[in-house]
């Protein structure tokens, strides 16, 4: 038993919106989109954020962000090899970023104008 969301979410047993999954990634619906796309992948294994996992494992992390683009591809941010309308990916760590669920997740957005800089 975890008191860790979305390992809870990769056991099923907190529902997720799932939209793209392999053996070692998931990919499922942000439940508090901030554009037309918000797409959340995250490992299935737990690692606390993108620094953990560059340290820990670099082919998984290879992995999710071979996912997060399959997923920009499927949801139409782009096309296989080409970079139009485009998409964004953002991984926040720490309370000044406003990470708030401490499993590393790739926030991948699109289907608006995105601001830049960020806020
Ligand atoms: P962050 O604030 O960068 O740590 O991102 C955490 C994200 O998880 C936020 O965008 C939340 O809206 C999202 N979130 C929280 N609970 C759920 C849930 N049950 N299903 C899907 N997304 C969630
Ligand atoms: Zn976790």
């Amino acid at each position: 038993m975890t008191d860790c969301l979305f390992c809870r979410m990769v056991a099923g047993e907190i529902p997720a919106d799932v939209v793209h999954e392999t053996d070692r990634v998931l990919a499922f619906r942000d439940i508090n989109p901030q554009a037309p796309t918000h797409v959340l992948v995250i490992p299935k294994e737990h690692h606390r954020n993108l620094g953990a996992l560059a340290a820990a494992d670099g082919e998984l992390l290879a992995d999710v962000a071979r996912a997060a683009h399959a997923v920009a591809v499927q949801e139409g941010l782009v096309t296989d090899g080409g970079i139009e309308p485009g998409y964004r990916v953002v991984t926040n760590t720490g309370p000044q970023a406003g990470q708030s669920v401490d499993h590393l997740h790739l926030h991948v957005l699109g289907g608006r104008g995105l601001g830049w800089p960020p806020g």
